[in-house]
């Protein structure tokens, strides 16, 4: 298998080149330049798989074996998805639970290190990294400097613990992290800064979120500080994170048709939580790959650019009717789907742009959907905003999406948690009253009277216990503390940058400067 990018033209890249670049040099995402076929026998083959079993069956359809062997990507798989309690906390890696009336199922996502989806990606492309890092060293002759990766990210919470929990400890591997100082979740601030390993360094930066995305920006775009350090960067547009995701869409499948309560012949409808695209975009390919199942359901909270989207064609960053106070994004219950713009939305675009190309080649399509999804691109860039209508039909084939505001978030905590809906107490974070919440609107708007509906709940309610606690009121027994114990009072190590906006990308290279090396 092999790679092209979203606005490249026709340049085919090996997966290892797309796993330790993550962007493509023009600003395009990597997509496979095929979608794979599954063996015909594969619902009956893959049934009773381990879910590492199963991972390298889907692994494999995108990576190939002379790149990756088979017993390695085997052993990087068993390594990754590993069942301890600083690993994954459950042999199933991702539960399907059944809610009643049992047309309602919950996918949990968060049983990885760090309590939310991420994990389940971010583990991986570690184990990635370092595979192809010690490999490229071991083919090098006595005497040559070995190769090294300077791992950057900005975070506004989970992507930033979920990397670096899934760095930590690798060969020739150091990872930098940025957060908005005071503007991450007190769990989540504490999560990353007590990793005490010597190759993770964390920046508490002063200002928001997107001070720390400009800096990662400028970094990345300094040719001479990139080539020094080797920078990677594990931001939701690196194509490995969204295949390893693909795995759970099937290991939910299996689970449900298992299940006593599951009719045959119902449809089946997948509801993600949704900020940059990545999870449901996984979905999709699912979806492409021949996994049975009815349309995908978008969840935004009231950052709802793909909502708005799959009304009425146009990609609109800001919402002439609402437009956000401050920061570009609405600061809302569900912070890491806080965003403008989806990033991942952008692979979806290709499919849809190479379906409308006119052509007769595939080679010839090719090269339109990159053309025809570079200038989409500039055009947002340039102007905020994108008229997309031309595919609003094609994506409402396989998609619909709902907004759920805030006070529909905490109520929809409330509603579960007393068991008023779902058939029983069963709490969930804000995050997942989002998708649960959406759920509900697909469910009453459908015509189809067998739709069975699996929510993925992307993370674990203690990771976001101030809404949580909003939602319950004072009365519930709710405790953070039993799930994270003393985390928030251990030793910590972080690096405080602060200085005026102009001087914090060469505070941060001195940083890097001083660390990466050892
Ligand atoms: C990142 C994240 C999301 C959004 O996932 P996308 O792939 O960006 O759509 C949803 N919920 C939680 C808890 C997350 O950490």
């Amino acid at each position: 298998m092999k790679y092209i990018s979203t606005r490249g033209k026709l340049e085919e890249c090996s997966f290892e080149d797309v796993v330790l670049a993550g962007l493509a040099p023009e600003g395009g995402l990597y997509i496979p330049t095929h979608i794979p076929s599954l063996p015909d026998d594969w619902k009956t083959a893959w049934e009773n798989l381990s879910y590492q079993d199963l991972a390298v069956k889907i692994i494999s359809l995108f990576v190939s074996e002379d790149e990756v062997p088979h017993n390695e990507l085997q052993a990087l798989v068993e390594k990754t998805y590993a069942v301890n309690p600083l690993a994954f906390r459950k042999d199933s890696i991702t539960p399907l639970i059944e809610m009643t009336p049992q047309k309602l199922y919950v996918l949990e996502l968060f049983h990885g290190p760090t309590y939310a989806f991420k994990d389940l990606a971010l583990q991986l492309v570690g184990n990635l990294f370092e595979y192809f890092l010690t490999r490229r060293n071991k083919r090098k002759s006595p005497g040559e400097k070995p190769e090294k990766l300077t791992v950057v990210g900005a975070t506004s919470g989970d992507t930033g613990s979920a990397a670096i929990y899934g760095l930590r400890k690798k060969d020739n591997i150091s990872v930098f992290i940025m957060f908005p100082k005071g503007r991450v979740s007190q769990i989540q601030e504490a999560q990353m800064t007590t990793v005490l390993d010597p190759n993770v360094h964390n920046l508490s930066v002063s200002g928001t979120f997107d001070n720390c995305q400009d800096i990662l920006k400028a970094l990345l775009a300094d040719k001479e500080f990139n080539e020094k350090h080797s920078l990677g960067a594990v931001n939701s547009i690196n194509w490995a994170r969204i295949l390893c995701q693909i795995v759970y869409y099937f290991s939910a499948y299996f689970q449900l048709r298992k299940l006593p309560s599951f009719e045959n012949g119902s449809e089946i409808q997948f509801v993600v939580p949704t900020g940059n695209f990545g999870d449901i975009l996984a979905g999709y390919y699912a979806k492409r790959l021949g996994l049975p199942m009815g349309k995908l359901g978008v969840a935004t909270n009231q950052n709802d650019i793909l909502a708005r989207f799959w009304k009425s064609g146009a990609y609109e960053k800001v919402d002439p009717k609402s437009p956000p106070v401050e920061g570009g994004v609405h600061a809302t219950t569900s912070p890491a789907m806080d965003i403008a713009v989806s990033s991942n939305f952008e692979r979806l675009l290709w499919y849809l742009a190479y379906e409308k190309a006119q052509g007769t080649g595939d080679n010839e399509k090719r090269a339109a959907a990159c053309t025809q999804v570079d200038k989409w691109m500039k055009d947002v860039k340039k102007s905020g905003s994108v008229d997309l209508t031309d595919v609003l039909t094609a994506a409402q084939r396989d998609f619909v999406a709902h907004k759920v505001d805030d006070k529909e978030t905490l109520k929809t905590i409330g509603e579960y948690y007393s068991g008023e809906k779902g058939g029983k107490s069963y709490l969930v974070d804000p995050h997942t009253a989002v998708g649960l919440s959406a759920a509900e609107l697909f469910a009453s708007t459908s015509d189809s009277k067998s739709t069975v509906q699996i929510v993925l709940s992307t993370a674990h309610p203690a990771k976001f216990a101030d809404a949580v606690e909003k939602a319950l009121g004072e009365n519930s027994s709710f405790d953070p503390k039993t799930v994270f114990g003393n985390l928030l009072e251990r030793e910590r190590r972080v690096e405080h940058i602060e200085g005026a906006e102009h001087e914090l990308v060469g505070l941060v290279k001195n940083v890097i400067d001083k660390f990466a090396s050892q």
